[in-house]
């Protein structure tokens, strides 16, 4: 199989960002292609589920755990209960540490809060909690067990209502967005003055794509299987820090702060073999700054300074993108 990166041309293919139909041929997985935009860098997963299915797809992964890769088997396990040994709980005191050190509890918005763990740790620590998502299981779940007062439908409605939230988070959700300015936009139009906006996603620029990519190149696209783990059917973009940074100007944004993570092994359903392959390549990428993970707060610059009473200057180093 030809590889290379004019190897074809694809007339529906359309960066999701930018709009551009100028797309390389990075990879051929499975069902899908993935894309470098040509016009702004984005690399992006072609063609995309349709919104039923990706519906589908979420009722499964909270209810019975399954997916493309079943390393991810126990990933959604660790969405139901607030203990502090909680892998995901760890990680959200941190991202909310980070959230703090620029702005103080008030009122926030959990985009795609799925089972409400995140907003319940944040009320915890004095935010009041808001929430949507357009599973109802997940939902379900947010009401029941943890008593969030939490919405099942779609964002783009709940935006109209006209409110407004001191911090609006969106933890690995804009990676399925099927317009993502125009989701980044719409959290823009629900910040309060100074509010601030948390996003997680995962890094392309990750040592996974540099490992696999370079297994795929060296089998002419035939080892396609390292790929098939990172690049997966609900994901539909593959954001940079640059490439990130770039979506959220395009929605009006300004960049507060970004870091690099790594997943958290202790979520995934992994062999010896395949846990020590992991870990050798999470050293490699720590080394290289290749992480595969991104996290970034951003704020609407033209309203960021006119609160700066609520923002902590100096919240944390911008990476190089
Ligand atoms: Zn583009």
């Amino acid at each position: 199989m030809a590889v290379s990166p004019t190897a074809m041309s694809d007339p529906d293919a359309r960066c999701p960002v930018c709009g551009s139909s100028r797309a390389a041929l990075r990879y051929r997985i499975t069902r899908f292609r993935v894309y470098d935009c040509q016009d702004c860098a984005l690399v992006y997963l072609w063609p995309q589920l349709d919104e039923r299915e990706v519906r589908e797809m979420f009722s499964r992964l909270y209810t019975e755990g399954e997916g493309s890769v079943p390393e991810l088997r126990s990933y959604y396990a660790f969405t139901y209960e607030d203990r502090p040994d909680n892998p995901l709980v760890q990680l959200y005191e941190q991202w909310l540490d980070g959230i703090e050190a620029v702005r103080k509890p008030g009122r926030l918005l959990d985009i795609g809060c799925g089972t409400g763990l995140f907003l319940a740790v944040a009320r915890r620590r004095g935010w009041e909690p808001h929430g949507i998502d357009d599973c109802a299981e997940a939902i379900a779940h947010a009401r029941s067990h943890f008593g969030l007062d939490v919405s099942n439908g779609e964002f783009g409605a709940f935006a109209a209502q006209g409110l407004r939230f001191d911090a609006v988070t969106m933890w690995d959700i804009i990676e399925h967005a099927r317009d993502p300015v125009g989701l980044l936009r719409a959290a823009r139009g629900v910040l309060a003055p100074g509010g601030v906006i948390g996003i997680s996603t995962p890094n392309q620029r990750s040592v996974l794509d540099v490992v696999a990519g370079a297994l795929y190149r060296a089998s002419r696209g035939t080892v396609t299987w390292p790929l098939e783990k990172f690049y997966i059917e609900q994901h539909f973009l593959y954001f940079s820090p640059a490439t990130l940074e770039a979506a959220l100007a395009r929605a009006g944004l300004g960049l507060v702060t970004m870091r690099r993570e790594l997943t958290d092994l202790r979520r995934l359903t992994l062999t010896p073999l395949n846990k020590a392959a992991l870990l050798g390549m999470f050293a490699l990428a720590r080394w290289t700054g290749l992480e595969n993970r991104l996290y970034a707060l951003a704020a609407d610059p033209r309203t960021a300074g006119g609160s700066t009473a609520a923002m902590v200057p100096g919240a944390g180093p911008v990476l190089p993108s």
